[in-house]
């Protein structure tokens, strides 16, 4: 009998307790030999205690094989300096998960913003860089009297190199399953230095890994190509600020922020969290779109599986995946989120039915 892995839960705030009970469901329905812990953080927590990642808390992250993350964050409970309570963050820098990985791949069967008659396929993923970029002024930019204010972006070699390397193995992986084998770096190289030099380690990395093709975009030109010609991306890598912009933009490509995983993976630990926030307007009404979490479950099954050599999660990830796609083509399934009337107990249990 394998032991089994830890799973460190946090459920946040918001609409985090809902959509991280709808994918406790599905995970206890299809995954076996994994256990769970579940920990307060959050906004709520900050309030509650003054501490919104409780040491004990970011020590349990730090010994389990994987976090699973709900939601974090409220408008109105702030640090004194008036930012959000954000420790999706400092689990970020903590653990130095350098790859945000925003995988956009629009359900068929939905209403989507974008007219695509000939059905082409619309599948790429969005790596943002997340430990450094213009995030990491976070709480260090300085506001002199009431006249000016400054924050910094900061690249460095090690965290671009090891960005890079990730988005070219992910390219290569994705190309075994089809995909063109194509990444581009998306930057602003024309206007700031650092930008510059993120290009250059990005070319550096591109001539060592000849196999796979290599291209540059300008990220106001990414923004509009990711609208006007989705279908001819594959795998894109971005500073932090520019990825935080357009992950949104590709969840609004698959029709709301409820339908978008991401997982932020470092090279000994990885979080894995829907791309929404705690969404306050909807909190507490039942009616969030768990599928991103689910998603987002599932990018964990296949990550633990790759590591812990256990073939049943990767297995059991495709079912998850397939089983999301089978509910979501059922017009009685259309989340509230995109106009239907499914919230979020019929979604889960729609989901749970594919599985069976
Ligand atoms: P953050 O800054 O923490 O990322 P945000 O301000 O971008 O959060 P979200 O919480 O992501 O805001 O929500 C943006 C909008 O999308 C809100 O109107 C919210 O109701 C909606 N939304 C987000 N997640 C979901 C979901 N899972 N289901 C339904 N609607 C959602």
């Amino acid at each position: 009998m394998q032991k089994p892995l830890d799973i460190a839960v946090l459920p946040g705030d918001g609409i985090g307790d809902e959509v991280m009970s709808a994918c406790r469901q599905v995970l206890s329905a299809c995954a076996d030999g994994l256990s769970y812990d579940t920990f307060d953080a959050g906004a709520a927590c900050y309030q509650r205690t003054g501490e919104s990642l409780p040491a004990e808390v970011m020590s349990a992250c730090r010994e389990a094989d994987a976090i699973l993350l709900g939601a974090m964050g409220m408008p109105d409970i702030r640090y004194p300096d008036g930012t959000e309570i954000s420790p999706q963050l400092d689990l970020r820098f903590e653990f130095e998960l350098y790859a945000g990985v925003r995988p956009v791949r629009p359900l068929a069967g939905l209403p989507l913003p974008l007219a695509n008659p000939d059905g082409r396929r619309i599948d790429f993923v969005l790596i943002r860089e997340s430990t450094e970029g213009l995030f990491a002024s976070q709480g260090k930019g300085v506001v002199r009297g009431d006249s000016e204010a400054e924050d910094f972006l900061r690249i460095t070699r090690k965290g671009s190199e090891r960005l890079f390397r990730f988005a070219f193995a992910l390219a290569a992986e994705r190309a075994r399953d089809g995909f063109p084998g194509q990444v581009t770096c998306v930057d602003k190289a024309n206007v700031f230095r650092s930008m510059a030099f993120f290009r250059k380690i990005f070319d550096e990395t591109a001539a060592a890994n000849t196999d796979i093709s290599a291209g540059h975009m300008y990220v106001d030109a990414a923004a509009l190509n990711m609208v006007r010609r989705p279908w001819d991306l594959d795998v894109l890598v971005t500073e932090n600020m520019f990825g935080d912009i357009l992950s949104d933009l590709g969840a609004g490509l698959m029709g709301g922020m409820g339908m978008a995983p991401s997982a932020d993976i470092g090279d000994d630990h990885a979080v894995f969290q829907p791309c929404h926030g705690s969404a306050p307007d909807i909190a507490g009404q039942g009616i969030a779109n768990p599928v991103a979490t689910i998603l987002s479950a599932a990018m964990m099954l296949r990550w633990l599986s790759g590591r812990h050599d256990r073939p049943d999660l990767e297995a059991a990830a495709a079912r998850i995946t397939s089983a999301v796609d089978a509910a979501m083509a059922q017009p009685e399934n259309l989340p509230v989120e995109l106009g239907g009337k499914a919230d979020t107990a019929k979604i889960t249990s729609a989901v749970l039915r594919e599985l069976e």
